[in-house]
């Protein structure tokens, strides 16, 4: 076994969530250490990005880079039905135009952020692969790897950290350590994702009449797909369905297979496939991606951090956003503390508050958007709430209410402000739609007490086929 250096951080993973800890961090002036198991360009599905990534890229320094290699805008989201279709936009910027986000392979982007912290002169290594985290105590003070790219890959290293960054994404590696920090959203239903790319004749306009983010709900009002072009040429196209539903279908066909059969009664997704020019040009996939969330989210030298902390149901696109959100919130209090010999964790509590709300609000969005069958028009209206939601007393309904009549006294673009920052997963502090979320979370953990109980859950697969 060999034995390296003391790094103030060592970051498990080099997706969008450790890249954007370590260059922040690198950007203060810190020694950074990212370890990524795989050789980047890698496949990676969340190609759909919002608006907050403008900001992002244009503090990391890629926004130039990024803008020159995206063709594809995103200026909002098209929710469509059989029966209808609705578009929701971004707000409108300083210039009066409607804001926009990129949208593009997974693969350039990640690989953008990666390099760019190398340029800022994080350490990378690719390929090498995090086994565990090192505790003494209760301090976690390293890590111990694999170097994948050695003549010995089976040899195991140790590193050393001040702090440990767990930004490992659905590979969780801290949370799969502990074991019991983590439990499944008790919301949310166990779902999976099928999906491909494909490169032929399509048209993508850029304009505000045909949105290139949709969301296309089944006619069983359960199941839904997602259409995303990522460049001139090649679409990303997905279906999320129960983990049942996959499991049963499984018996009897691959994953191609599945993937057709439902996505031939989702609207405009089965009109798109009959264009005969495209061909898959991926594997097709399946992440069983059901959500779950972290009991902590810091502890004595680690922190966890992107989807490693946490996953909701990707109906939204928010997953980057999320990540980044994190990722911000993190660097202040964790620069504050990596220089003291016994840290102050008090100073981490606000990153804790922050994550507990950015996946309490985003997973009762989720929840309720499914509550209203996937039709954007009844989750608008609010009206089914009133035979939906259960109460678990009356102190959550007046917490409700209270809130909803600080909603009501709002004019219309703070309201309309407080919905988009919720529907894109950017609830700020003083987001009174985000605090109703928050309300009816904390009345849901009572609604469903012996769910939040249960902590384990089993371990994420991916599939390929
Ligand atoms: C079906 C589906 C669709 C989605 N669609 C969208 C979307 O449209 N828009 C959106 O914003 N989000 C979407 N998401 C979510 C989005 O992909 C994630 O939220 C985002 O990638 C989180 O970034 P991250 O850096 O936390 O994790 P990741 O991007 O997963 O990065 C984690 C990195 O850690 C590495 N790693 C893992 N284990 C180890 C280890 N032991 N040692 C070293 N390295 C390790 C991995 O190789 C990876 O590179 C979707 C997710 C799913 C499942």
């Amino acid at each position: 076994m060999s034995v390296e250096q003391r790094f103030d951080a060592v970051v498990i993973g080099g997706g969008p969530a450790g890249t954007t800890c370590g260059t922040r961090l690198a950007q203060r002036g810190r020694k950074i250490l990212i370890l990524e198991r795989s050789k980047f360009p890698r496949f990676h599905i969340g190609e759909s990005i919002t608006a907050f990534g403008f900001t992002v890229f244009k503090d990391l320094g890629v926004f130039d880079e990024l803008n020159d290699i995206n063709y594809v805008e995103k200026k909002g989201l098209e929710f469509v039905m059989h029966e209808r279709s609705r578009k929701v936009y971004f707000g409108r910027g300083k210039d009066g135009e409607v804001q926009w986000a990129f949208q593009m392979a997974r693969g350039k982007l990640d690989q953008v952020l990666l390099e760019n912290a190398r340029k800022h002169g994080v350490e990378i290594r690719e390929e090498h692969l995090v086994k565990r985290v090192l505790f003494e105590g209760d301090r976690a003070v390293g890590v111990e790897y694999k170097d994948l790219t050695s003549s010995d890959p089976d040899q195991v290293h140790r590193v050393y950290g001040k702090w440990i960054i767990d930004a490992s994404g659905q590979g969780a590696v801290l949370n799969h350590q502990f074991k019991d920090n983590w439990y499944p959203d008790p919301l949310l239903e166990k779902k999976m994702a099928v999906f491909c790319h494909w490169q032929g004749d399509i048209e993508v306009t850029n304009t505000l009449d045909d949105l290139n983010f949709k969301l296309c709900v089944h006619r069983n009002r359960k199941d839904w797909a997602w259409y995303l072009p990522i460049g001139k040429d090649t679409l990303s196209l997905g279906v999320v369905l129960s983990q049942e539903t996959v499991k049963q279908e499984a018996q009897n066909n691959d994953l191609a297979g599945i993937f057709y059969k439902y996505a031939s009664d989702i609207p405009y997704v089965s009109d798109i496939l009959k264009n005969p020019t495209l061909k898959t040009v991926e594997k097709f996939r399946c992440v069983k991606d059901y959500s779950y969330r972290s009991k902590r989210y810091y502890g004595n030298g680690w922190v966890i951090c992107g989807d490693s902390a946490g996953f909701i149901d990707p109906i939204f696109s928010t997953g980057l956003q999320v990540a980044f959100n994190s990722a911000y919130a993190l660097i202040d209090p964790l620069d504050s503390v990596l220089d003291q010999e016994t840290p102050d964790l008090s100073r981490l509590e606000v990153y804790n508050r922050s994550l507990d709300r950015y996946y309490r609000v985003n997973s009762m969005l989720v929840y309720l958007f499914y509550l209203a069958d996937l039709d954007e028009a009844s989750f608008h209206s609010g009206a089914f709430m009133w035979k939906n939601v259960q109460w678990a007393g009356l102190k959550d309904r007046l917490a409700f209410v209270w809130h909803g009549l600080r909603y009501l006294r709002a004019d219309q673009t703070t309201r309309r402000r407080w919905g988009s920052q919720v529907l894109f997963g950017d609830p700020a502090q003083d987001n009174v739609v985000a605090d109703l979320y928050m309300a009816l979370s904390r009345n849901y953990d009572k609604v469903f007490r012996d769910k939040t109980r249960e902590v384990r859950r089993g371990s994420t697969i991916l599939i390929e086929g």
